[in-house]
Formats: C-alpha cells, structure tokens, sequence
C-alpha cells in the first residue's frame, strides 16, 4: 500500500498510509475506535462504501486494485475477509454447506461431490465438531465462535494470498477467542496459507498472532515496528495506553 488517502465527502479519514505485508507474514493494524483501520481494511478489500474516495496504490500479489471493487478482481486480487459481526458476514437463509460450497465451485472447478468433501474437510480443519451435521444447519442455529469458523472457511476456500480480520475475536466471548486466535494462527502466516493482516485493539491478541505491528491514529501511521519492541517501549500515546492496559 502507497499513500493511501481516503475521503468521506470532504472529510480525510486516511491521509497517506504506506505499509507493505509480505507472503506469509501475519501483521497487526492496531488503533483507537474511529482511527480507520475498518475503512483501510475495506479499500484493500474492495468494499468501501460508495461515497468514500480512495487515492494511493494498493497492490496484491503485484496487482494494482485501489479502485477496483470486490466482485471486479481477478482471482489473483483477491483477499479473504473476517469481520466481528458473523451474523451479518453469512446468509441464514442459505446452509452453512452450500455457502462453503461456492467457492471450490465458482472458483477451483470442483464438481458437486468434491466441493461437498471438500467442504466437510475444511470444517474438520477448522475445528467444527460434527462436520457432516453442521453443513446442513442455517448460519443463525450456530455460536458465535462456531460461525467465526465458518467465516474463517469460508476465507480460505477463496485460497487468497492475504486475509484482512477485521476485530474477529471482538464479538466472542474470553474462551473462544482464544480459540478463533488459535485456529487463525494455525491457518495463516507460513509461505503455504495465506498473509495475514489482523486488525484489533487487543494488543494480547496481537502479540499471540504477529510480529510486526502498525499503529494508526486519525488516520495516519504512528508507529510500526516488531511488535516485542513496541510493547517494551512504546512510543506513540496511544500504544503507551495499549501496553499500560496488558499489565
Ligand atoms: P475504525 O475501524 O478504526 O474504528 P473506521 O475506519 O470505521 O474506524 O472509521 C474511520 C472514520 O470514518 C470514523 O470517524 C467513522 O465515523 C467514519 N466512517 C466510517 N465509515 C463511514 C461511513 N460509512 N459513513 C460515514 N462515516 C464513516
Ligand atoms: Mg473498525
């Protein structure tokens, strides 16, 4: 990412963010409520909202896609996404197995029965008890943490090159986040699964997952660096907050 500026009608929010993350790195995007981490995760995922302007570069996998939105990327361009709200993330209406069935068809030319297996293989990786029966239910008869799973599968399925998690453990309760941070560390940051950029307020979290983090603040970058030498000596006020909180 180079320079990148967005602006809400006349309003900045991000003025000028340079960050790169590597193949295989897992990087924390860390910032108070309102600083744009979630309007920075959207335009490297394509889904800003429609009155937001975006300047600067954005390039995955060597792809220019500032402006291009979600559903326009080739496949190369694409990045996985996790958010808090799982609710909103995945359609009741639609089995959780025919939602994870998508991808390996649309996307890896999987016939029926091989995205069915390949599907049940997934959740199995992703800790789901029962497979078999939870690929029937609808999204809204699962726990939260579960729906994070699904969520998480239904990243990977895409198989991207980056995943965004936008404050995915925000939503859940102590004893399962510490699962989905778990799950998202045994599933990202090795040269074969995905990049990944987390993006949270919880610097514990951070620091169970990555080792670089950045540090946003009204929209700009105040900090970056490995994230063992930010929390021993934290610069910017509001990292000073993050490592006074950890105790
Ligand atoms: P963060 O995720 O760091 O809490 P956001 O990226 O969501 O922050 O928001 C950055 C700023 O942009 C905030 O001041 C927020 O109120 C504003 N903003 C975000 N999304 C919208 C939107 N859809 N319409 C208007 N303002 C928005
Ligand atoms: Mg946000």
């Amino acid at each position: 990412m180079d320079d990148l500026r967005i602006r809400l009608g006349q309003r900045p929010v991000v003025e000028g963010l340079s960050f790169d993350v590597e193949a295989g790195e897992r990087v924390c995007l860390i910032g108070p409520s309102g600083s744009g981490k979630s309007l920075t995760a959207g335009a490297i995922l394509g889904l800003t909202p429609p009155a937001a302007r975006i300047d600067g570069t954005i390039r995955l996998n060597g792809l220019e896609v500032g402006g291009l939105r979600a559903t326009r990327r080739p496949a190369l361009a694409r990045a996985g996404m996790v958010f808090q709200n799982t609710q909103a993330a995945l359609n009741p209406l639609v089995s959780v197995g025919a939602q994870l069935r998508e991808p390996f068809l649309r996307f890896h030319g999987l016939s029926r029965r091989e995205a069915q297996r390949a599907v049940v293989a997934l959740l199995g990786r992703m800790m789901i008890a029962e497979p078999e029966r939870v690929v029937r239910r609808s999204p809204a008869e699962l726990s939260g943490g579960q729906r994070q799973r699904v969520c998480l599968a239904l990243a990977l399925a895409c198989r991207p090159s980056l995943i965004v998690a936008d404050e995915p453990t925000t939503a859940l309760d102590v004893l399962t986040q510490a699962e989905v941070l778990s799950l998202l560390r045994e599933t990202t940051g090795t040269a074969d699964t995905p990049a990944l950029l987390f993006i949270s307020h919880d610097m514990a979290a951070a620091s169970r997952l990555c080792e670089r983090a950045l540090v946003l603040d009204g929209g700009r970058l105040v900090e970056q660096g490995p994230l063992a030498d930010i929390i021993a000596a934290p610069q910017h006020r509001f990292s000073r907050e993050l490592v006074a909180a950890l105790g």
